[in-house]
């Protein structure tokens, strides 16, 4: 896996599902073929007969001694049957990328939630003796406190794959969870930044090293094309799509890198705003 470093600040990538497949209309309700025909030969392969590649990832950011994590993506042996691929599988693949990287899951200082969907959440816990318990022991978990208050509320009703049950509140109840605002600090140059739209609460990783590290607030490089699309799991879609044009032209504007959870290898970019789209320059 490439690295990404930014002075003091290391940043690698922890896959655990490389590649998956969803019909572009099914993730992008306003999507229709014609947006394709629009698209410069090279970018119409982000579309690629019908079909959207999806990545998900966790990052691991390495600075003065600290090791932190962004997001837990799917995890193991959770109970998932409304998504067959996430069901009760190994995961294993996303350990080995920790261990390659020199690293065990205590040795992890920070956990942060960008927001509480399943694929953000999953190795949060991880199942011993029939009960799910904190993957990272040392670790202190930190998510959106508004996120976190909507989620509580109305996982019942709201949270289709379980995730809230047995990876959010686990670790709540172990005492290991932190509630954070807009413009917390995680650590020296890493400040968080509400982004709501995808979820209530949903926060982004801003660095001073010149990096945002923007969870859902884009999912796909169709979206530098088409800002305006939002995902059929966004819980506010005009809500996610006047953020995610604010933090592309603010991403555009400081030159820095956008780093989202579910875009292709490497999992970074660089993008600059010409007329209303945002272009890969990185
Ligand atoms: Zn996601």
């Amino acid at each position: 896996m490439s690295n990404l470093t930014l002075g003091d600040l290391s940043i690698t990538g922890l896959t655990d599902i490389k590649s998956f497949t969803i019909p572009a209309k099914t993730l992008f309700p306003d999507f229709n073929d014609s947006l394709v025909k629009s698209l410069e030969p090279s970018e119409q392969l982000i579309v690629s007969k019908g079909l959207i590649n999806l990545t998900i990832r966790s990052w691991l950011l390495r600075q003065s001694g600290q090791n932190i994590l962004i997001d837990t993506c799917v995890g193991a042996e959770k109970n998932r049957p409304n998504h067959p691929h996430w069901h009760r599988r190994d995961g294993i693949e996303w350990l080995a990328a920790l261990d390659k990287e020199g690293l065990k899951p205590e040795d992890i200082d920070i956990v942060m939630c960008t927001h509480l969907h399943a694929d953000h959440v999953g190795w949060n816990t991880k199942l011993e003796n029939g009960s799910w318990v904190p993957t990272f022991k040392n670790a202190q978990y930190v998510c959106g406190r508004h996120e976190y208050n909507y989620w509580s509320a109305t996982y019942k009703e709201t949270d289709k794959h379980g995730a809230y049950e047995d990876s959010v509140l686990p670790i709540v109840q172990k005492g290991q969870m932190q509630f954070v605002d807009d413009g917390w600090e995680l650590a020296k140059g890493l400040e968080a930044q509400l982004s709501p739209g995808h979820t209530p609460g949903h926060l982004c990783l801003k660095s001073n090293k010149g990096a945002l590290f923007c969870g859902d607030v884009i999912h796909s490089p169709l979206q530098l094309s088409f800002p305006e699309l939002s995902s059929a799991f966004c819980e506010n879609p005009i809500l996610a799509r006047k953020t995610r044009e604010k933090i592309l032209t603010e991403t555009s504007d400081s030159d820095s890198y956008l780093i989202p959870a579910h875009f292709a290898d490497p999992g970074w970019t660089k993008i600059k705003k010409v007329g209303s789209r945002y272009k890969q320059i990185v």
